[in-house]
């Protein structure tokens, strides 16, 4: 039988649940009424994020994974009849629902060093009427981001809404999320599916101003997330499985990787390794087709950005080391 794939191309935990907590849910499960419909306010699991991320649960919106809450957030956005400003690269879905929903977008490209630059995304924005900014901080793909201060010279300065998509914040440490008020102008999104090893339930949760909250709940469907994902969810964020040490050792592990693959290409022209404070790491390569196809030949799956851009995920040390033997056996190919 072939070996495994090894699968570091989607920015999920190598760590699934516990056996720990997989006991502690064995009750729980037991006693769900799987004959009715779901909580559509999924007011435990609302109760529970907002207690770890010590947000008010009254601007709180829970969805099946943050791609839904974006979805909703488009729809919600639509009626202003303004553009919506990105920036480049992001988030792809970013410009997907936001196309589907019949908002024009545009998108600012991130500066020589990847980062955003804040005060020219503001005037990019203010230039074409923009009444949104959208951006992931920390960025997926480029694995930095904008301080905390940064986002909020921004939010301050934008006379319009402000959305950060903190994804990956779990791994960093500049979330805005106490800084979110019901009158304000700033919302922010998160998801159970890095940091937490939740993909496979499927949940996001925006923290938001409540017009934003308001319309966003009038557009959603009554029962999106499900029961099981309420009755895990609720109880994993009032008792997380283990989840200091697995960022500490997912950022150990990035942090490895990282030196790793600098050493692989240091003095190779092309090659560049952009710094990350994520659970992946972007790099250029002069050929990443080449790169990639030879890692799924080794039967290790990264992401690819067109032709020059690669973004590998922290995965457990023996996928990370496998990962860097692929890439150090590929560059020996090629000197
Ligand atoms: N935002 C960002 C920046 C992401 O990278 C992802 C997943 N790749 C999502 C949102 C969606 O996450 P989910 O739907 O699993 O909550």
């Amino acid at each position: 039988m072939a070996p495994e794939k090894i699968r570091l191309n989607a920015n999920e935990s190598p760590f699934s649940l516990s056996g720990a907590s997989r006991e502690r849910l064995a009750h729980a499960l037991n006693d769900l009424a799987y004959n009715r419909y779901p909580d559509p306010e999924a007011r435990d699991l609302i109760r529970a994020f907002s207690a770890h991320y010590r947000v008010a649960p009254a601007q709180v919106i829970a969805g099946n994974g943050s791609d839904e809450l974006l979805q909703l957030l488009m729809l919600a956005y639509a009626k202003a009849g303004k553009p919506l400003a990105l920036t480049s690269p992001d988030f792809s879905m970013y410009d997907r629902y936001a196309r589907l929903a019949g908002v024009e977008t545009l998108a600012l490209p991130k500066d020589e060093a990847g980062r955003l630059d804040g005060p020219a995304y503001l005037a990019a924005a203010q230039a074409a009427g923009c009444g949104m900014l959208l951006f992931s901080n920390p960025c997926n793909p480029m694995g930095q981001g904008l301080s905390r201060e940064g986002v909020l010279d921004l939010a301050a300065a934008f006379d319009g809404l402000v959305v950060v998509d903190e994804a990956y914040m779990d791994f960093w440490d500049q979330s805005v999320l106490d800084r979110v008020r019901p009158e304000g102008n700033l919302a922010v999104l998160r998801t159970a599916s890095k940091a937490f090893g939740l993909a496979a339930l499927r949940l996001g949760f925006g923290v938001l101003p409540t017009g934003l909250l308001e319309d966003m709940r009038a557009l959603k469907s009554p029962y999106n997330v499900s029961s099981l994902s309420q009755v895990i969810g609720s109880q994993l964020y009032d008792q997380p499985d283990q989840l200091a040490d697995r960022i500490a050792s997912i950022v150990a592990g990035r942090e490895k990787l990282q030196a790793a693959l600098e050493d692989l290409v240091r003095g190779r022209p092309g090659y560049r390794v952009y710094p990350s404070v994520t659970n992946f790491i972007y790099f250029e390569v002069p050929d990443a087709p080449a790169l990639d196809d030879y890692l799924q030949g080794q039967r290790i799956i990264i992401r690819r950005f067109g032709d020059r851009g690669l973004r590998v995920t922290c995965g457990l040390p023996e996928e990370n080391a496998a990962f860097i033997q692929a890439v150090a056996d590929f560059l020996e190919r090629r000197p």
